[in-house]
């Protein structure tokens, strides 16, 4: 073995099969019984229908290396991200947009006029010197936009009062002053044509790949563990990285989600792919609803059937899956204790989501993966 993987999620599988490609023999283990992480996916086996196991997840992305390193595992889909939310029963498109704004205040604004008008109701603070999420939202669209659209779904969705949460979180969501409705402004965006998990599959099907499900690097029992490893082979480790120190410098905050699946005896339950919930009494974040995502699978999937998922946040214990770094003041100190150690960790790679604290999507954490193969492993 001349590299041990901790994580089969795409940071530790890009850099596996890179290694892998350059002639070097591979071990991944993974604690889940499913190679992945958090992108894998399974057919419901009632209806067929394609269940993204860990909440939605589209690929997008800009980065031309990253789309031509993916497409070499799989062909996308022409599927394009579309959102909706549902404030006090009433249904507005997102990200917010002319569409939005005019819904909102019963209006027909231009986008010179709707431009103006939040303008003069985003005054209170400089989006550009914003503190915090709150003053980076209101900066941007204004209190009454951030209070029905932003405000309650942001304290569900974080468990947090968004002055105690970074401004970037809400930068990631565009504003338009046009009818334009894409979630994401990538150039290039698609579902997997077979799937999540095919994809997965292909990026580990390789003779120097070994995959080891079901096995934890801090188990000692098995023979893969830290204690073993660590100084005689090197390691990529995708895990959290608080856990890997034994949260010596405390505890990181990261958020979990909690799923409520259903078959549904319906066609068509939302019409759409995702519904947000905006308001505070609605206790979930999101209602997913997965045959949206493959229209072009409809002759497969049931016409009586269709499958949902509520999705439920809240703050991770140590039994819980870590999901989303939360990144807090004393957070971003705890980070900064844990950088130093990892860079003291002679031979071990930290990278991912978990292994850096860093709110990834897929496309960066693979481009990351391929920086860290070039530039530090390879
Ligand atoms: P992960 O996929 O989390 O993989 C880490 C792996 O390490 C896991 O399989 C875990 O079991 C394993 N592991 C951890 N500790 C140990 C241990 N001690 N021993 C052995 N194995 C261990 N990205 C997008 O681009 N678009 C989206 O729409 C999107 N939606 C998302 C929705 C949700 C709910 C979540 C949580 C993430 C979403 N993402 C999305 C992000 C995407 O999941 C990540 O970018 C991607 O999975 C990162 O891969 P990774 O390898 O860093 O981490
Ligand atoms: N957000 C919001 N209302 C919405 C959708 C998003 O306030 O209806 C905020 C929220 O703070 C969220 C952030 O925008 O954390 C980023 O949203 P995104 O949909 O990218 O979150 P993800 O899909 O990663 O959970």
């Amino acid at each position: 073995m001349d590299l041990l993987i901790v994580g089969s999620g795409f940071f530790g599988l890009t850099i596996a099969e890179r290694a892998a490609a350059a002639g070097r023999s591979v071990t991944i283990i993974d604690r889940r019984h499913h190679l992945g992480g958090n992108a894998y996916s399974e057919n419901e086996p009632v209806t067929g229908i394609e269940v993204h196991r860990y909440g939605a997840h589209l690929f997008h992305t800009s980065n031309r290396a990253v789309w031509e390193y993916v497409n070499r595992f799989t062909s996308f889909t022409n599927y394009v991200h579309r959102v909706y939310t549902n404030h006090k029963g009433v249904v507005f498109p997102l990200p917010i947009n002319l569409g939005t704004i005019n819904q909102f205040f019963r209006a027909a604004y231009s986008p010179d006029e709707a431009r103006e008008l939040v303008h003069g109701l985003a005054g209170e603070f400089d989006s550009r010197s914003a503190q915090n999420l709150e003053e980076r939202a209101i900066g941007l669209i204004g209190r009454p936009l951030y209070e029905a659209f932003i405000r309650d779904y942001t304290a569900k969705q974080w468990q947090t009062d968004p002055k105690d949460l970074p401004p970037e979180i809400i930068s990631r969501l565009p504003v338009r002053y046009t009818y334009d409705n894409r979630y994401f402004n990538d150039t290039w965006e698609g579902l997997p044509s077979d799937g999540y998990t095919a994809w997965l599959e292909r990026m580990a099907d390789h003779p120097r790949i070994d995959v080891r499900l079901s096995t934890d690097y801090f188990d000692l029992s098995q023979p893969l563990n830290k204690r073993s490893t660590v100084g005689q082979v090197p390691v990529v480790y995708t895990g959290a990285v608080d856990r890997y120190f034994d949260f010596s410098e405390g505890e990181l905050s990261w958020r979990t989600l909690d799923f409520e699946e259903e078959v549904l005896d319906v066609g068509d339950y939302q019409g759409t792919s995702v519904m947000n919930y905006a308001d505070a009494d609605t206790p979930f974040t999101r209602i997913h609803e997965f045959r949206h995502f493959h229209p072009e699978r409809a002759d497969r999937y049931p016409d009586d059937k269709t499958v949902i998922m509520r999705e439920y946040s809240r703050f991770a214990s140590r039994a819980d899956e870590p999901y989303y770094p939360v990144n807090t003041p004393l957070d971003r100190q705890r980070l900064i204790a844990y950088r130093d150690l990892a860079r003291g960790e002679a031979g071990v790679y930290f990278g991912g989501r978990l292994g850096t604290y860093q709110y990834l999507d897929m496309h960066m954490a693979i481009g990351s993966a391929l920086s860290m193969w070039s530039n530090q492993l390879a």
